[in-house]
């Protein structure tokens, strides 16, 4: 008999999430464990490795009376897992991203957000394989304040060198720094990274930012579903971590005001955009086809907006690498723009672009749907109909 633990996580109902407080709306990650027995003969292949894939999964449901998805007396939600990945931790463990359905099965849940991005993934023309790259930012703090700011090494209090203000610290020495006095969490950048590539996700590469305690992972670059669900399970695997550690992760927008908030920046292309023109005059492929995009959400920055995390307003001020919400620009090379055009995409006429927009606490499911409406809405549809 071989055990299997499958770990299923699924998005709450978010806006009066149990977890949230303040009026934060966001959706927030949920998980329990299946343990599944097998017998051998069925699951071991002859040099005895687990042959277990999605179809060994079963559905499964919850009470979502408890995580705002149903009301008491119906409160059986059905869990379709969708994505499935090893589980780091665990020998013979899985990760498995779920959607939430309503009872009957095939109904998506009024919050189940991947559903919505499926629906115009429908739209959007397979030919033009879109891809995205997301760059996650993160806090870790302890007692409410990020790490570091409890060393000696920390900002002091003026008349408490013992207490930790986190308002006089001056930012500059911290990103991709080495050493005790500038670092602080790479312990867990680093445990977070390796459980992320050994659970199978696509990790680009990680960084300690511009705050003492922030960091930034990025996933991808992979097509729309794959980067969301295996985002989401990389934001599992980090909470999961830091627990550990006794630290809480913040995805927070803008936890401390005079500090860089967390972004989650989101580079994205679609087939049109990665390839130069061929004919003169063609201006759907390439830097144009770039430039069309971001002339297409220009119209549509309060679309953008509405789907790029709660707080925005207080993190694009128009300080620390944003521009403010009040404002759109595009431009080359530009960290203080709304879309960036990295210059190796300028310089070689063809590649992606980088929405610098989405709050570390967006939902990646919305953010990848607005930015593929864009593109429709930009013609995509009409012109490979
Ligand atoms: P930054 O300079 O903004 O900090 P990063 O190196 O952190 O950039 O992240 C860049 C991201 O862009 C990576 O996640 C990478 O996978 C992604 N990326 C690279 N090429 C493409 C592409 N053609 N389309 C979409 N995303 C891409
Ligand atoms: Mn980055
Ligand atoms: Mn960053
Ligand atoms: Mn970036």
């Amino acid at each position: 008999m071989t055990a299997v633990t499958v770990e299923y996580i699924w998005l709450d109902g978010g806006s009066l999430s149990p977890l949230n407080k303040g009026g934060d709306p966001t959706q927030q990650l949920r998980s329990k464990t299946k343990v599944l027995y097998f017998a051998d003969d069925d699951i071991l292949d002859d040099d005895d490795n687990l042959m277990f894939t999605m179809d060994d999964v079963p559905d499964w449901s919850f009470d979502g009376s408890s995580t705002n998805q149903a009301e008491g007396g119906n409160s059986d939600r059905y869990l379709k897992p969708v994505f499935l990945c090893g589980h780091p931790m665990r020998e013979d463990g899985f990760i498995v991203m779920c959607e939430v359905l309503m009872p009957d099965g095939e109904t998506p849940h009024v919050s189940n957000t991947r559903a919505k991005l499926r629906d115009v993934l429908d739209h959007v023309p397979t030919t033009e394989e879109p891809i995205f790259g997301l760059e996650q930012e993160y806090f870790l703090l302890q007692n409410h304040v990020p790490l570091g700011c409890h060393t000696p090494y920390g900002p002091t209090n003026p008349t408490d060198q013992f207490k930790p203000n986190v308002h006089n610290i001056t930012q500059g020495q911290y990103y991709c720094a080495v050493g005790n006095q500038n670092v602080f969490g790479r312990n867990i950048m680093n445990m977070h990274m390796d459980a992320c590539i050994q659970a199978g996700l696509l990790v680009a590469g990680t960084n300690l930012e511009v705050a003492p305690g922030q960091a930034e992972i990025q996933i991808g670059p992979l097509d729309p579903l794959m980067v969301a669900d295996q985002l989401w399970v990389a934001r599992w695997l980090l909470q999961r971590i830091a627990e550990g550690f006794d630290t809480e992760v913040s995805f927070a927008a803008k936890p401390f005001p005079n500090l860089n908030g967390s972004g989650c920046h989101a580079n994205f292309s679609t087939a049109s955009m990665r390839q130069k023109a061929t004919v003169v005059g063609d201006t759907t492929k390439g830097i144009d086809a770039i430039n069309a995009w971001c002339e297409a959400a220009r119209g549509r920055t309060h679309e953008h907006l509405a789907a790029y995390g709660y707080g925005i307003e207080a993190r694009l001020t128009g300080e620390h690498e944003t521009c403010s919400y009040q404002d759109f620009k595009y431009g080359v090379s530009d960290r203080t723009a709304s879309i960036r055009i990295p210059l190796a995409t300028a310089n070689g006429g063809c590649g992606y672009l980088e929405d610098r927009r989405p709050n570390a606490n967006a939902n990646p499911y919305d953010v990848c749907r607005v930015m593929l409406e864009t593109l429709l809405s930009a013609g995509a549809e009409a012109s490979y109909d």
